[in-house]
């Protein structure tokens, strides 16, 4: 267990609301949730769905219908054929994640990930005894990384490799050019499976195209893909989420399920399908708003003396240089939340690599995000 790291978003909520529980006021600019409430279409066939009498077990790999309308949303917005066999339906992005590191981290075995990235990463691999190498992703790369570099890390211990793009702290998208050539270099590895995190596919911007990993058709039999519901229809509290699983994989994936969750919640899964099949305009809505913050997010920080931010391409988040304030990340999360009344996240709760950089979500209202961020400029002034 002492192996087993955390989430820090979670520790910041907690202490977040602890202070405002004693009527100071909290700006929330650290939370990885679209601030929108569910589409009403998808509220309303959940809720429906509990009427109808969803109330038992699903089969484990999730209702035939989901895992349908899964297919039809990859074949639709990733120009890929999957059969929904090779689809299980989990509660929320998360287990996909476990599963697959659990399925192949062992003491004496590597998986490479991105950092900084999302904190679970990290920490389940060093819970499944496996050793953590950090894909390193660099604000000068625009948070991508170079495939050269990711392959000359690859060795016989190597069992799998985390891609995650557009990517959770930095917004940072990697070029088709670079996948292209880490998926032609792995042609040469036969022995190392790729977990492609796309949790954040439908948040793009700057007309960026997202480039699956399950495009490379040479390495589909050892392609994992994760996606889920939580970003792109804000449904992070109704835990829905899926993996697309190779062939020799998804019995095994299936076990996993069994083992854990049995199933998704079934009125749940119902929802997803109207979220799939129904119409898609509050997402653009969504992603419109999105777009319309991470330009102010910005062009304020930027202001902010001390903090350097380049533009995300992607996801949610803002994720600012901040050395040249001279004061270290996670001291600047604490002065921020207890004395300027802002919530935002030490970029080394991302991996040792967030050092000098801090992660403010833009999933809040233009006007929260102004003030927060005239607080945090505020609470930087010499006194
Ligand atoms: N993958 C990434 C990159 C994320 O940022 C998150 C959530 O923040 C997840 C997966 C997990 O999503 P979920 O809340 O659906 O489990």
């Amino acid at each position: 267990m002492s192996q087993l790291g955390t989430e820090t978003a979670f520790e910041v909520l907690a202490k977040a609301k602890a202070l405002e529980a004693q009527g100071k006021s909290i700006i929330h600019l650290h939370i990885g949730a679209p601030d929108f409430r569910t589409p009403e279409n998808i509220v309303d066939a959940g809720r429906k769905a509990l009427k109808d009498g969803y109330h038992s077990y699903t089969p484990a790999k999730g209702i035939p219908e989901l895992r349908e309308a899964v297919c039809a949303d990859i074949a639709r917005y990733r120009k890929v054929e999957v059969h929904p066999d090779h689809v299980m339906i989990v509660p929320g992005g998360k287990p996909t994640m476990f599963f697959a590191i659990m399925m192949f981290g062992e003491p004496g075995t590597e998986i490479l990930y991105p950092n900084p990235g999302f904190p679970i990463y990290e920490s389940v691999i060093k819970y499944s005894g496996a050793t953590a190498v950090p894909i390193e992703l660099e604000e000068e790369n625009g948070f991508s990384f170079s495939a050269e570099k990711v392959l000359a890390k690859i060795n016989e211990r190597t069992r799998l490799i985390i891609l995650n793009t557009p990517a959770n702290p930095t917004g940072g998208v990697v070029q088709r050019s670079e996948l292209d050539a880490l998926a032609k270099g792995l042609e040469e590895h036969p022995h190392v499976v790729v977990l492609a995190d796309e949790i954040y596919s439908r948040l793009l911007y700057d007309g960026e195209e997202h480039v699956s990993f399950l495009e490379y058709e040479a390495l589909r039999d050892r392609t994992i893909l994760l996606d889920g519901w939580s970003k792109t229809y804000a449904m992070t509290g109704w835990r829905l989420g899926y993996g697309v699983w190779p062939e020799s994989l998804i019995a095994h994936a299936e076990r996993l399920q069994i083992n854990t969750n049995s199933c998704t919640n079934a009125a749940t899964q119902v929802a997803g399908v109207e979220a799939l099949e129904g119409p898609q305009d509050a997402v653009d809505r969504m992603r419109q708003a999105f777009d319309e913050r991470r330009a102010i997010i910005v062009e304020e920080l930027n202001q902010i003396p001390g903090f350097r931010c380049t533009m995300p391409k992607g996801a949610f988040y803002a994720f600012p240089n901040t050395s040249g304030t001279g004061i270290s990340s996670r001291e600047l999360e604490t002065r921020f939340l207890n004395d300027a009344g802002v919530a935002s996240i030490s970029g080394t709760s991302f991996g040792h690599l967030g050092e000098g950089y801090m992660r403010f979500s833009y999933a809040n209202s233009a006007e929260n995000i102004r003030e927060g961020l005239r607080r945090v400029r505020e609470c930087l002034q010499p006194a």
